[in-house]
């Protein structure tokens, strides 16, 4: 059996044998065909069938449900999307409320579902404390965002300004300069979760298959080396893995994120260190930081991963040892006492990033075809609204979701923007990651001088520009 197990902590926790499902070995006629079990798949493929019980879905799975960013990710469920507040910009205050409202809901939702279909997955919701914890421009650009926010119609409710003294009532950090407690967030154990969603659907009467890659796809079908599927529907659900299911590769550029475990620490540790409702956290630098506290009392926290030239995924997860104290050295200035801690697990996976920063859902009524993907690493709430958004557009169901700006109805994948040719992407996304990198280092050293600072800053903002 293939080492699924160590694809995650996530995976390696799972008290199922992950015996692989059957894979498909004869032609078949369906009304859907799914491309990819994740939380995309899965969701597209349970809102469906809960709507329309009699339709015919099968999901196509390269490997096991879960194998991709589903089985692997911070478990953050966040009730908003990358690139929202652009998303956003040309609605009424009323418009823009509604779209609030809706994607506020999602940890909800997903919490009555798995309440619903009995799925076990250690959800929390303690929303998601975004901390200025490493050096004082951080509560400045912090403070820039809140304002920003509250300016788009949000308010305390949603996020709230914490001071040092409020920060520490709930995350004991070395060097507190203050925080945003986000209301909307959740925790999950992200593998229970997208294995508890495969049994679900299986239960409603979807069919997976593993083992199977799809190797071609087109309106009307999809073709595995031993089979071919018709299909009045094909939803290519494979987000950091478009690469594989041309001309998808255009339109998602597939991007690491890396993360690693420490061994459970003990109660008096998590004493010290606080989060004890469940709040995710992040160091909120531009290296893009997410940890939590898993339900066993572990560390997990991540960071941004790279980028490969001509979109190659990254297979090989044993993580080299300077990616793995990047990390220690990232949580080891929040928690200095973690400094040496034991790291048991180390991992990470491949995530879509659309051209335009900010998610699509789109149908192609004409050719059959509908997608969801472009989360860029905020995909675990957002591939549920995708996949919602989806079934109602496939069922041509007049909701609140099919009528947000990120839905696309007219064009086809033509109207999704194309990542430019090589050596353009892989010279851009490196600059741009590059002046991250050396923002951080320059204001992470208390020595260096303030004009020093602001120029480190004022590239990486620059550069930053670029991603919008
Ligand atoms: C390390 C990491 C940490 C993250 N942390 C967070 C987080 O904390 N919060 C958050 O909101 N988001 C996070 N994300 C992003 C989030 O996990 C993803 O956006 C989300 O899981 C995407 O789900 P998906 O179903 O679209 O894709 P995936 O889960 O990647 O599923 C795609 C599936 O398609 C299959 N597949 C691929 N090609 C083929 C083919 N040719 N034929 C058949 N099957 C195929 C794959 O095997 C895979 O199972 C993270 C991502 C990573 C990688």
């Amino acid at each position: 059996m293939p080492a699924w197990r160590n694809i995650s902590l996530w995976m390696d926790q799972l008290d199922e044998p992950l015996t692989p499902r059957a894979s498909l070995e004869q032609d078949l006629d369906v009304d859907v065909a799914i491309v990819g079990a994740g939380y995309t798949g899965l969701w597209t493929a349970y809102y469906l069938k809960r709507q329309a019980p009699q339709l015919n879905v099968v999901i196509v799975e390269a490997q096991t449900a879960g194998f991709g960013a589903s089985g692997r990710n911070g478990g953050w469920v966040m009730g908003n999307l990358l690139g929202e507040d652009r998303l956003l910009a040309g609605l009424s205050p009323e418009q823009r409320r509604a779209s609030f409202d809706l994607l506020h809901d999602i940890p909800d939702e997903v919490k009555r579902v798995i309440d619903r279909e009995g799925i076990d997955c250690d959800y929390r919701k303690g929303g998601a404390l975004y901390c200025a914890a490493r050096y004082p421009e951080q509560e400045h650009s912090l403070r820039a965002y809140l304002d920003k926010l509250y300016k788009q119609g949000l308010n305390e409710s949603d996020y709230r300004w914490l001071s040092p003294e409020q920060l520490a009532g709930q995350i004991r950090v070395a060097r507190p300069y203050g925080g945003i407690h986000a209301a909307h967030i959740a925790t999950v154990q992200p593998a229970k979760l997208v294995r508890g969603l495969a049994r679900a659907v299986e239960r409603l009467g979807v069919r997976i298959f593993e083992n199977t890659p799809v190797t071609d796809w087109h309106s009307g079908g999809l073709r595995t080396a031993r089979a071919l599927i018709r299909s009045r529907w094909v939803v290519p659900a494979v987000e950091g893995y478009s690469v594989t299911l041309p001309p998808l590769g255009r339109y998602q550029l597939p991007v690491q994120s890396l993360l690693v475990a420490t061994e459970p620490l003990s109660a008096a540790t998590w004493d010290e260190i606080g989060l004890s409702q469940g709040q995710a956290f992040s160091e909120s630098s531009r290296q893009v930081t997410y940890g939590q506290r898993s339900a066993d009392n572990r560390l997990i926290f991540g960071a941004r991963g790279g980028y490969r030239f001509a979109g190659r995924l990254r297979h090989d997860f044993d993580l080299t040892d300077n990616e793995i104290e990047l990390r220690r050295y990232l949580f080891g200035e929040l928690f200095p006492q973690l400094k040496k801690v034991r790291i048991s697990h180390s991992w990470g996976g491949n995530l879509g990033m659309s051209r335009r920063f900010q998610p699509h859902m789109l149908c192609d009524r004409a050719n059959g075809i509908a997608l969801s993907g472009g989360y860029g690493g905020e995909g675990v709430g957002a591939s549920h609204l995708g996949g919602r958004t989806l079934a109602d557009l496939i069922l041509e169901q007049d909701s609140e979701r099919v009528r947000q700006p990120w839905v696309i109805r007219e064009g086809g994948l033509q109207a999704l923007k194309a990542w430019e040719p090589e050596p353009c992407r892989w010279l851009g996304y490196n600059a741009i990651i590059r002046s991250f990198v050396h923002e951080d280092q320059t204001l992470a050293n208390p020595n260096t001088p303030p004009w020093r600072r602001k120029l480190a800053s004022g590239v990486a903002g620059f550069m930053e520009g670029f991603m919008q």
